[in-house]
């Protein structure tokens, strides 16, 4: 299928797409039009593991791809992941489900879409008869950076390179990046949070200088940022799998309307739960949901949408972001798929840092989610109440979402005409990825080691530790330098 650009002047196909990363315009890559998934194949659907279903759902875009040689690269990819299913769902008493996203080789949902990446990628360069490397450029909040790394070790021909911002991630998230191994991998971390990372980075893409200097060191330039279509479309798979598990498993009948809360930052994760809607999954209300940098939240209630205000770190950093790049994405929807107005209203982004969208196009916005932020207290509360009433650790992310969705409730029980559904909250990482900052929810205790609050988290819970994060406790530091935002493309030609 043909992929287009938001701002209008590009045209590719999902291998172009794939290895280009951001269309040359400036703008994203979309579907030309969203595939749609039949009563028939949803039946098929029921009966598949989750590749199975997966492949079913990325063959409609990655049409040129062989379908076979597709399905053997998802089994191989999620065969890595611990337990039999890569994206279990687990039901609550009180009603609500966990999609735990968090089994794979990082633990975090990064690696459901990452860990396909690297296949979709090598392929799409076959298919366009490319013969160069491939240089990864990739800005990171934490997650994608580990999961990019972990994905891309050691695969031939090509290079990556993540910048994350050096007091915007977890300590344990520090430690997993910064002991990576692969000769073909490099980490550096810079002064400013994750936003001056993304602009930078983004930079260097809209850069021709910069590109044309990449390339004659023989390498295209790609991301592995959700901008990139080859990271999105695998994250649209699981909204559907986790349906057809509430299916199979009696919870809803086929055609039964399920909403999804997603904890959000750079609006990845909840945007392909849209595009699944759009390719016809019976979703009823996405639940956006934000940490204190509660720009989207604004966003919905105001319909505009104003990055120039502080900058919060949080417990939850992989969404302490001001700038959510996939949001162009759904702009693109909203404005009725106006290119030129999309490109306008990302230019007013970039140099005034706001935007307003018309009375229509909010209304648009409002009709198909519902958007809510929580203070840092509120997470604190909602994790400690949800492990004292289930037994169920939850990580500082899932935390926010599971908040916000208990609110949303909360509001439709007020209300005797409101139509409710199942909600289903996407569970984004292990909790013993945040494991200072879940063991205060837990206890109120402070600890100045991750692997002390592992630890502790593990006493308390009797949550098994995954092992990958057991295995990054003794590994030496391999990545130790910093550098400011403008220094970021240096640090580039000295590694390529
Ligand atoms: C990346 C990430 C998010 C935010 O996802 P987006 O696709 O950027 O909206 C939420 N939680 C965790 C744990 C993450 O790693």
């Amino acid at each position: 299928m043909d992929l287009i650009s938001t701002r209008g002047g590009e045209r590719v196909t999902a291998a172009q797409a794939v290895v280009q990363g951001i269309a040359s315009d400036g703008g994203l890559f979309v579907p030309e039009t969203f595939p749609s998934v039949s009563a028939e194949e949803f039946e098929a659907m029921a009966g598949m593991d989750y590749p199975e279903r997966a492949a079913l759902i990325l063959k409609k875009y990655f049409d040129e791809y062989d379908g076979e040689a597709l399905l053997a690269a998802l089994k191989e990819a999620y065969a890595k992941f611990e337990g039999d299913d890569p994206a279990p769902l687990v039901r609550m008493e009180s009603g609500m489900y966990l999609l735990e996203l968090y089994h794979g080789p990082t633990c975090s949902f990064k690696d459901m879409a990452l860990s396909v990446l690297p296949y979709l990628l090598k392929k799409g360069c076959e298919l366009l008869g490319k013969k160069d490397k491939v240089f990864i450029l990739t800005a990171t909040s934490g997650d994608t950076g580990k999961a990019a790394l972990e994905n891309f070790a050691g695969a031939e021909g090509v290079k990556l390179m993540v910048f994350y911002p050096e007091d915007g991630v977890s300590k344990m998230q520090k430690q997993q990046m910064c002991t990576q191994d692969g000769d073909n991998v490099n980490v550096v971390a810079v002064r400013g949070n994750f936003d001056d990372c993304q602009t930078g980075v983004k930079k260097i893409f809209g850069s021709e200088k910069c590109r044309k200097q990449i390339e004659e060191k023989g390498y295209l330039l790609t991301s592995a940022n959700s901008v990139n279509f080859g990271r999105l479309a695998p994250q649209i798979c699981y909204y559907f799998s986790a349906y057809l598990d509430l299916v199979t498993s009696g919870q809803i009948g086929m055609g039964d309307l399920v909403d999804f809360a997603v904890p959000t930052g750079n609006f990845g994760d909840i945007l392909a739960a849209y595009y699944a809607k759009r390719m016809g999954l019976p979703v009823g209300t996405l639940i956006c949901a934000s940490n204190k940098n509660n720009v989207l939240t604004d966003f919905w209630r105001t319909g505009a949408y104003d990055a120039k205000r502080p900058f919060y770190r949080t417990m939850s950093p992989s969404m302490d972001i001001l700038i959510a790049s996939n949001l162009e994405r759904l702009i693109f929807e909203l404005t009725g798929r106006n290119a030129a107005r999309t490109s306008g209203l990302m230019e007013a982004l970039a140099k005034s840092g706001r935007y307003s969208l018309s009375t229509e196009e909010h209304r648009k916005l409002k009709a198909e989610f519902y958007a809510g932020c929580t203070s840092e207290d509120e997470t604190v509360e909602c994790i400690y109440d949800f492990f004292e009433e289930y037994g169920y650790p939850m990580d500082t992310h899932t935390g926010v979402a599971m908040n916000v969705a208990q609110r949303y409730e909360e509001k439709l029980k007020e209300d005797p005409m409101s139509e409710t559904h199942p909600i289903v909250v996407v569970s984004t990482a292990s909790p013993y990825k945040f494991p200072q900052d879940v063991l205060y929810a837990l206890t109120g205790n402070d600890v100045k080691d991750s692997f002390k609050g592992v630890k502790r988290i593990h006493l308390l819970t009797a949550m098994k530790v995954p092992d990958p994060i057991k295995a990054v406790r003794y590994k030496p530091i391999r990545f130790k330098t910093t550098v400011s935002a403008e220094k970021m493309f240096d640090e580039v030609l000295k590694f390529l």
